[in-house]
């Protein structure tokens, strides 16, 4: 099945990369978007929900940890699937964040593999 992809990061650079890494790992997105904060992709998802968002936590504007908070209110992104993707990695973020609404975790640095792992449950 087609799905959509939102990359929410600050970093340009990151974004590239993590579509590349998208890419190498084989997973299949008909339509990919990309916002640089919390801001920017809720005005996206705006004109209609995606299937997956990865979503970086530190950004200015409106955080990764606000932005869940908020997709979350929005009822037609309730099967949007959210994995963050961040150098952070403390256990008290990532449970926050999964409590918030998240449905994933990535470190940075990620792998294609990573990518397979935590994405293909939502690819069906
Ligand atoms: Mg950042």
């Amino acid at each position: 099945m087609s799905k959509s992809l939102l990359i929410v990061d600050d970093s340009a650079t990151m974004r590239k990369i993590v579509m590349r890494t998208i890419r190498m790992s084989g997973l299949d997105f008909e339509t990919t978007e990309e916002a640089g904060n919390g801001v920017e992709a809720l005005e996206k998802l705006s004109a209609g929900p995606v299937d997956i968002m990865l979503c970086d936590v530190n950004m200015p504007e409106m955080s990764g940890t606000e932005l869940v908070k908020e997709v979350r209110k929005l009822s037609d992104c309730e099967n949007t699937k959210i994995i963050m993707v961040s150098t952070e990695s403390s256990q008290e973020l990532i449970d926050g964040v999964i409590a918030d609404g998240a449905n994933g975790f990535i470190t940075k640095p990620f792998t294609p593999e990573k990518f397979q792992e935590k994405l293909s449950p939502f690819m069906n």
